[in-house]
C-alpha cells in the first residue's frame, strides 16, 4: 500500500516537473519570428512599416509614393 502512494507520489512529481520544465521553455525560448517582416523606417515621415510595404529608392524606405517622390527629409 505505501508502496503504490510512493509510485503516485513520484508520477506526481515527474508530472509536475515536466510541466515546469515546458512552461520554461516557452517562456525562455522565443525564436525571432521567422515569418515575421522586417520593419524599415520611412526616410521622409519616420514612420515604421513592413518592408514589404515599403517603396525603396537609393537604399532608403518610403511609406507611400508621396514620401518617395518628395525624398528623404533633411536631418534637422
Ligand atoms: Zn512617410
Amino acid at each position: 500500500m505505501f508502496r503504490l502512494l510512493i509510485w503516485a507520489a513520484l508520477i506526481a512529481a515527474g508530472v509536475w516537473f515536466w510541466r515546469k520544465y515546458k512552461a520554461s521553455l516557452q517562456t525562455t525560448k522565443r525564436p525571432a519570428d521567422p515569418g515575421a517582416q522586417p520593419m524599415v523606417r520611412c526616410a521622409h515621415c519616420g514612420v515604421h512599416l513592413p518592408r514589404d510595404r515599403a517603396l525603396s529608392r537609393h537604399q532608403e524606405w518610403f511609406c507611400s509614393q508621396e514620401h518617395l517622390q518628395q525624398g528623404p527629409k533633411a536631418p534637422r
